[in-house]
């Protein structure tokens, strides 16, 4: 095994720099990793989380901020390019804009996102705006009693402070995610509205089965539905989103997360707080990070989970992940 190991690590050395990049064994480029910093979250989204919480784990059982460095550095030699930090919310978690920016600041090259409900951004946002490149904003209602009711006691204010700090601090690439929930946030227009007011692009993503079996039967929503009841004019495709426009002139992303299968395309894995590298979203396999880190060899976790790495999810044959959301974090 160890020989593999090697024989592995020799393999991507000699070859970074033709291809820069792990491939998998159905030839994708494995170049992209999102890291959770925590699966504690101050909202309790319908579709994400139950209305108690998350069960609090104990501090072994979460990666310290120095493992954390340790794997995405390793990631970053094997080719990784982009890091994106999520969660749970990720800036709940103490000193967490302190790790980003370490992250940015020893490697400038990776590019590095922050997926947040916005809520703390105020008040970490003015040692974030060097360290980030691109910042994705959780807003699913733009009323004030609809947001509430979803993320179970948020206040859309504090979110929409959230962007504004970030746009005044100059962060240029903020987008604004809504999961489409049927019968709740299904009207394009205010979003359209809140686009061109905040000078942000909005996408909304189709609700996905992640251990939310009663949200998901009562608020899923196929993603062609929703353009067509809105008459949203399809104008292209950017990555995974579809780009529309809407009767008021807007440009609008939508992203099929289950409609479309983009896993031909995918080219992520994902870290968890608690240690486990998952090579699909919607698979539940993965590789524990911790043994790795305490031989020193954390390239071969990377590169173990980049090789299981399934085809493609399951999900209409009824193949779902185990582990919540907020543990993963999207
Ligand atoms: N707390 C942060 C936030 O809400 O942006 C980061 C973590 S959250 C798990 C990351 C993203 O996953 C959010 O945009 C959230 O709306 C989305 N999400 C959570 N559960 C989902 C589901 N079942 N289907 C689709 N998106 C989901
Ligand atoms: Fe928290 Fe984000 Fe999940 Fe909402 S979607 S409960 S904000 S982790």
């Amino acid at each position: 095994q160890e020989k593999n190991g090697c024989a592995r690590r020799l393999y991507v050395r000699q070859n970074r720099g033709n291809y820069f990049g792990m491939k998998d064994a159905f030839s994708r480029t494995i170049d992209y990793m999102r890291v959770s910093l925590t699966d504690r979250c101050n909202y309790r989204c319908v579709y994400c989380m139950d209305e108690c919480g998350v069960e609090k784990k104990s501090h072994d059982d979460i990666l310290s901020f120095e493992d954390v460095m340790t794997i995405i550095r390793a990631f970053h030699n094997l080719g990784g390019k982009k890091v994106r930090f999520t969660g749970g919310e990720p800036l709940l978690r103490k000193n967490a804009a302190d790790l980003i920016c370490s992250v940015k600041k020893e490697l400038p090259d990776l590019c590095i996102g922050l997926t947040t409900n916005g809520v703390y951004l105020p008040k970490y946002i003015d040692k974030l705006s060097d360290c980030i490149d691109g910042l994705n904003v959780s807003i699913d209602s733009l009323s004030d009693e609809i947001y509430n009711k979803i993320t179970r006691g948020g206040n859309l204010e504090c979110a929409i402070q959230g962007i504004s700090a970030a746009k005044n601090s100059g962060i240029k690439n903020i987008k604004v995610n809504a999961v489409l929930m049927k019968g709740v946030n299904d009207d394009v227009s205010a979003f359209s509205e809140f686009a061109k007011k905040h000078d942000v692009k909005v996408r909304f993503i189709e609700m996905m089965p992640i251990m939310n079996e009663h949200a998901f039967h009562k608020y899923f929503l196929p993603a062609d539905i929703f353009v067509k009841e809105n008459d949203m004019k399809f104008l292209r495709r950017e990555n995974k989103v579809d780009v529309y426009m809407t009767k008021d002139g807007v440009e609008i992303g939508v992203i099929a997360a289950l409609q479309s299968k983009f896993c031909s395309s995918c080219n992520r894995i994902r870290l968890t707080a608690d240690g486990k590298i998952l090579p699909c979203l919607h698979h539940d396999v993965f590789v524990d990070v911790k043994p790795y880190l305490a031989d020193g060899n954390v390239e071969d976790a990377i590169l173990k989970a980049v090789e299981i790495k399934p085809r493609e999810h399951l999900i209409e044959k009824g193949v779902l992940q185990k582990i919540n959301m907020y543990g993963i974090g999207g």
